[in-house]
């Protein structure tokens, strides 16, 4: 399988280092309240990769952390009067919650900041040994930038203009994210604030807690040691946080740390950021709110290719609806067809495999896992499924179960439209709304299709007149 790697900015082979395991770490969430669609695109994406490398036959191991410790979840915990750990636990359950009705698998290991104190600690000091970190006045300890030559060579630093800052203040920053355009040196040990109340650690530094960057260099070498196959996360956390992870685990440990790097692009929703003022700020709960399944949300957020900003709209949940819906009538037409009853789950690795008219789909998977592009071509060969022979049948059988399960989509058991009888009093109402909109007396109107809706129907205009649904 090719993956475009932004280190090199070219598409690379992805093979393990070791020989036998693909062994790849994801930046996880901040537990500190409900994750929004935009965080979900880049874990759905994480989650098709590692699918794909599976049936490809991989071995993987995903690693991804929690982030439990920081200024947002101090911040809320205080806010909310309870412990930083009470709080923090009830978003990771939200958040696993999430994951599992999007289909997610879960990392085999989830390690979380607070139970990785002492081993931060140990980075922290053995960056301070080696010059590359130093005890400043206020207490905290910052990595010295100007230490690592190779800062910014992942993202691109010397092409863009930065702010390098001039005095010493504007030279470091404590903030968990700072600025995007501003080169400071960063913090790995924070001195305890005020606002931090009852949470901080003892340290050689004295009283304190890890900065943001440091948790995932820490838990990487000791979950995955100096050099593992692959990095991931949002665009958004290429500068600085990885490039920080860079410095930190090149500096600390030995290895070349990560050997590819893939990151998913932003989010847009009605073509625009999504901000909470703009009202179109999504949570997986907030579309469940409006109507809408948790997979018609995973089937919309593999609609764009990852390396391209994709637009999320309300109308493209309603086409998710009926392309599942499609898929629904194909799979049960070919069930009867071929006489397959149910659709295996997907275990076996299909390296060797034909996956006769499905093949297409799985190749373009494989290539920089263009999703878009492998739904485009599965919906090309759904209406070619009723004519194969039998033996054709059944590696198309297998061919589109591979991709499927690839792409984490959970089609729905497909149900018969049932034959509905419209009562004559509905067909009354519906004849005078009828008459009302011809003679366009719309309050009338209005007031006959607010009763008919009372009354659980639903009066469409079409161009051969009007028809009545069940709503
Ligand atoms: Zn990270």
């Amino acid at each position: 399988m090719k993956l475009y790697d932004t280190a090199s900015g070219k598409p690379q082979d992805l093979s393990p280092i070791d020989g036998e395991r693909f062994r790849f770490y994801c930046c996880g969430p901040t537990v500190y309240g409900p994750a929004h669609i935009g965080n979900f695109r880049t874990f759905i994406l994480q989650d098709v990769l590692r699918r794909t490398l599976e049936i490809g036959g991989l071995h993987t191991y995903h690693v991804r952390n929690l982030t439990d410790v920081d200024d947002k979840t101090i911040k809320g915990a205080i806010a909310a009067d309870i412990p930083l750990e009470t709080f923090t636990q009830g978003w990771t359950e939200k958040f696993h919650a999430d994951c599992a009705a999007l289909n997610c698998l879960p990392p085999h290991d989830e390690p979380s900041a607070v139970a990785h104190i002492p081993e931060q600690i140990q980075m922290i000091e053995s960056l301070v040994e080696k010059g590359h970190a130093y005890h400043a006045d206020d207490g905290s300890v910052y990595f010295k930038i100007s230490s690592f030559p190779e800062y910014g060579r992942l993202s691109k630093l010397d092409e863009r203009e930065l702010d390098l800052g001039r005095t010493q203040n504007e030279r470091t920053s404590t903030a968990d994210e700072y600025e995007k355009d501003s080169l400071s040196d960063f913090v790995l040990w924070k001195a305890h604030k005020e606002e931090d109340g009852a949470y901080f650690w003892e340290s050689p530094w004295g009283k304190g807690r890890p900065g943001w960057h440091l948790e995932c260099s820490a838990m990487i070498q000791k979950y995955l040691g100096d050099s593992f196959d692959l990095h991931s996360g949002g665009v958004d956390l290429v500068f600085p946080h990885h490039e920080n992870e860079i410095a930190q685990s090149k500096c600390a440990c030995d290895g070349e740390f990560a050997n590819h790097w893939f990151h998913v692009t932003h989010l847009l929703v009605d073509g625009r950021k999504m901000s909470k003022s703009l009202g179109n700020f999504y949570t997986l709960g907030d579309l469940e709110e409006k109507g809408y399944s948790a997979m018609e949300v995973r089937y919309t957020l593999l609609g764009a290719h990852y390396r391209k900003p994709m637009n999320f709209t309300l109308d493209s949940l309603h086409a998710a609806r009926e392309a599942l819906g499609k898929l629904s009538r194909a799979i049960h037409e070919f069930q009867e067809e071929y006489g397959v009853r149910e659709i295996p789950a997907f275990k076996d690795s299909c390296q060797e495999k034909d996956f006769g008219l499905f093949q297409d789909a799985w190749n373009i998977l494989q290539f920089d896992l263009n999703t878009q592009a492998c739904i485009g071509k599965v919906f090309a060969q759904l209406k070619r499924l009723k004519a194969l022979s039998k033996s054709d049948a059944k590696d198309s059988w297998i061919g589109l179960n591979a991709v499927l399960h690839a792409l984490g989509v959970r089609v729905p058991t497909f149900t018969p439209p049932t034959q509905v009888t419209i009562p004559p009093e509905i067909t009354e109402l519906a004849e005078k709304r009828a008459v009302a909109k011809a003679q366009k007396d719309w309050t009338t109107c209005d007031t006959l299709r607010d009763e008919l809706k009372g009354q659980g129907w639903q009066v469409i205009d079409d161009k051969d007149g009007w028809q009545v649904k069940p709503l």
